[in-house]
């Protein structure tokens, strides 16, 4: 039943209505407004006529605006964090280091807004002097998932203002409200209006293509699975758009015999479980060395087995709902899948009845040709596979298209260094269940992406750089 379609700053949508859906119970949250194409035109149009005034702010005044923004999510971060369980289905903790997390993006890029820095220097023949700046590259749109709806947001948002960009937000239909709220937190921050519009169209495919094709928008930042990644840059190819492209994962887990086992399954449950699974860096294979392959698995049982399931908002849940029923019945027949082909059940594995869009942490032992190693779960499932050798670890680790995160555990600092350095992955987790930093350049090999957020990188993805020669 939906409760009321209220206005937002910022939010460009003259539809009709969309529910947004509370997965651990299936009941409507709240009703918002869908964007049209039209409107999405419009937020185009709205994003350009801002840009010349934004881009010509004092880098400091960008900065202090993303500043006081960083402060009003920490000051907010309780009723935010609760929005996003509700929308989402995580528990609340994790729904809290989110919020923690996602402002930290603000607080960082007001940081590297005033740090951009050029070169100036003579040229070797001596002839002229290279003058290096950069600029920012214009209305950039984004696009965000459901499974980090704070985080994934202010990731772009942050360095896209620091740079000076005007921009269209388009978050998931899943959890649209915590964009929205996000939004309008930045308007109190004084950014101006027209600077950051958002827009819900039910049915993105056209409406994105839409805005993709206007030539006032300069660039694509995404951020989702590598099927629609791979989609939109055909789409952007068309414009040679520029492109920043953060895609699914399949991360592996390597376990060697030298690791220590309580830190691996403490390292493990943080890596797999951190939002239920559902994370672009989740653990999703685990090669543990055959010795102690056996009392990982039983380790690792004893862990998930005893994890009280439950709406993420309730107290001492420690696994919440996965976003739809869709969603979850994906992960079931995911792991149904495995099973038919010879995956023993350690834990979990069964499809829970009722509205809830629940399923059980779940433990499997399996052979290393099972499909289930070739896709990406996203859900609280963790396959174990024996390995024989550190080289045997890598090989299978490296053999598939994803390449965005890899952990190793080993006792062995140097062993571990060259483990990493032989892994096909833009992230390495050394000794440690989870990495990501706003400090930190995140984005993966091959197909997990293209360009690099966070970080002394992420700014980048928002400037154009310019040469100038010139005798001085
Ligand atoms: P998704 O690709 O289905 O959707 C992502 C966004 O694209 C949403 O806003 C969605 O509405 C939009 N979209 C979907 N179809 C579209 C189309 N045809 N045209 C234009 N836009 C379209 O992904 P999801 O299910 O929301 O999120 C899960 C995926 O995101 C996983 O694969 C996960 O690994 C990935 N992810 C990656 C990172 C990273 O940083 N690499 C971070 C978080 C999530």
């Amino acid at each position: 039943m939906s409760t009321q379609t209220r206005q937002y700053a910022g939010h460009l949508a003259s539809g009709p209505p969309h529910d947004v859906i509370d997965p651990s119970d299936g009941s409507s949250i709240e009703s918002i407004a869908a964007s049209t194409e039209a409107d999405c035109a419009d937020a185009v149009s709205i994003a350009a006529e801002a840009f010349p005034a934004f881009a010509a702010l004092a880098p400091r005044v960008r900065g202090e605006m993303l500043r006081k923004a960083y402060e009003l999510m920490t000051a907010e971060s309780e009723s935010l964090a609760r929005l996003v369980s509700r929308e989402n289905g995580k528990i609340l903790a994790d729904a809290r280091a989110e919020i923690g997390y996602a402002a930290e993006f603000f607080r960082w890029f007001s940081e590297e807004a005033v740090r951009v820095s050029g070169d100036f220097r003579l040229a070797p023949s001596g002839d002229k002097t290279i003058v290096v700046t950069h600029e920012p590259v214009g209305v950039s749109l984004l696009i965000t998932p459901w499974n980090f709806p704070a985080a994934m947001a202010t990731r772009k948002i942050g360095p896209a203002l620091a740079a000076g960009c005007t921009v269209v937000l388009k978050p998931a239909m899943e959890t649209p409200l915590t964009a929205l709220a996000i939004v309008d937190l930045l308007a109190r921050a004084g950014v101006p209006a027209g600077v950051v519009t958002v827009v819900t169209p039910v049915a993105p495919g056209p409406a994105v293509s839409r805005m993709l094709g206007d030539r006032r928008v300069r660039n694509l930042s995404f951020t989702g699975s590598t099927e629609v990644g791979r989609m939109l840059l055909k789409q952007a190819s068309d414009r040679v758009l520029r492109t920043s492209m953060e895609l699914g994962g399949n991360a592996p887990f390597i376990v060697l015999d030298d690791a220590d086992l309580d830190d691996a399954v403490a390292g493990a449950i943080l890596a797999k479980l951190r939002n239920g699974g559902a994370a672009c860096t989740a653990a999703n294979r685990f090669y543990v060395s055959r010795s102690i392959a056996d009392e990982f698995s039983r380790r690792l049982t004893e862990r998930m087995s005893a994890l009280r399931m439950g709406p993420g908002l309730n107290d001492g849940v420690e696994l919440g709902a996965s976003v739809s029923i869709r969603e979850r019945d994906k992960i079931a027949d995911l792991v149904d899948a495995s099973v038919s082909h010879g995956a023993r059940v350690l834990t979990g594995g069964t499809r829970p009845e009722g509205a809830g869009a629940f399923y059980p942490a779940t433990v499997l032992t399996l052979e290393a040709d099972n499909p289930i190693l070739g896709e990406e779960v996203f859900g609280p499932v963790a396959p174990v596979v024996a390995v024989d050798s550190d080289d045997e670890a890598i090989a299978r680790a490296n053999a598939t298209e994803f390449g965005l995160i890899s952990y190793v555990y080993s006792g062995d600092l140097g062993r571990a260094m060259s483990v990493a350095r032989h892994l096909e992955a833009g992230m390495v987790a050394i000794n440690k269940g989870v990495i990501s930093d706003p400090a930190a350049p995140f984005g993966g090999y091959k197909q997990s992406g293209l360009g690099r957020e966070g970080g002394f990188a992420g700014i980048h993805e928002f400037l154009e750089s310019k040469y100038i020669g010139v005798t001085i």
